[in-house]
């Protein structure tokens, strides 16, 4: 199936991603994936449950290098330069383009220094106080916890939790923001929060969220990628149908299969 992008030209591109395959083990996931991801824009990747959103979202900061079983044929550019050339300290560019996860993971420590911890083991030299009132301002979280900062994160609602992971992850200025289904563990209220708050992200970092929930995909994103499933070899491999700004990919898809599944997942 032929992949339809319609380029943004007047926008920058700050990861572009051409992946020809992706394996775990011999297990083609990923195949043919032409992804520019565009600077100060939310990116949402849709579809079905195993067509390698997931997948894709760690190629883009070399996450699944993680797991040794992996082998990615391409390239992933970060400002131009292929982030996979071993000249690249993989560490470091992940302080770059960081990562926010499903279940929030916040550090067994006191709130404060969830995210101090971070920004100290990456060598931030300033004034740390100041950094997580600005951390935590910016997570839209610090009226609620700045009196209660030496409280183990752990105690923290879950919604306030995943804010302060959001806050640790920005307390070291990326300049990406990588979120996998962020709010599927949360309460609407605390789902709502997360979504305002990526509006007012944007406007600093650049956002490539996964997303199972259609309704938030089409609420808080400027581009969507839209992944299907594709009999590939004996096996289903994930493959980019369709990538376009999102009121066009939710309202007046170019192809059918983008139509099919959206329209099926808004009932
Ligand atoms: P999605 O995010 O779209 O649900 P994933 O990226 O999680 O899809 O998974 C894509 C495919 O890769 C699935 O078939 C899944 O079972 C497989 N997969 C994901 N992670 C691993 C892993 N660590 N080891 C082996 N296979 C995996």
């Amino acid at each position: 199936m032929p992949t339809t992008i319609n380029s943004i030209h007047n926008q920058d591109v700050i990861i572009h991603a051409q992946v020809k395959a992706f394996y775990y083990d011999d297990f083609l996931a990923l195949r043919n994936i032409n992804l520019p991801v565009y600077k100060n824009q939310i990116t949402a990747f849709i579809g079905p449950s195993g067509c390698g959103k997931s997948t894709l979202l760690r190629c883009l900061n070399r996450l699944n290098e993680m797991n040794s079983k992996t082998h990615l044929d391409g390239q992933v550019l970060f400002h131009g330069r292929d982030m996979y050339h071993p000249d690249e300290d993989a560490v470091r560019l992940r302080w770059q383009i960081g990562m926010v996860f499903q279940k929030p993971n916040p550090f067994v420590k006191s709130i404060y220094e969830n995210i101090a911890f971070g920004a100290r083991i990456r060598g931030y030299q300033g004034n740390m106080d100041e950094l997580v009132e600005r951390s935590l301002r910016q997570a839209a979280l610090w009226d609620e916890v700045k009196d209660r900062l030496k409280e183990n994160a752990w105690e923290l609602s879950g919604g306030q939790q995943q804010r302060l992971c959001i806050a640790r992850a920005i307390a070291v200025q990326p300049e990406i923001i990588l979120m996998d289904e962020p709010c599927s563990a949360l309460d609407p209220a605390s789902t709502k929060q997360i979504e305002e708050l990526m509006h007012e992200l944007k406007h600093q970092h650049t956002i490539v969220i996964v997303t199972h929930n259609m309704q938030q995909a089409a609420r808080v994103s400027d581009m969507t990628a839209f992944f299907n499933l594709e009999m590939k070899e004996g096996s289903r491999t994930g493959e980019l149908v369709e990538y376009d700004r999102s009121p066009i990919i939710f309202n007046q898809p170019k192809l059918e299969v983008t139509y099919q599944y959206v329209k099926g997942c808004f009932g």
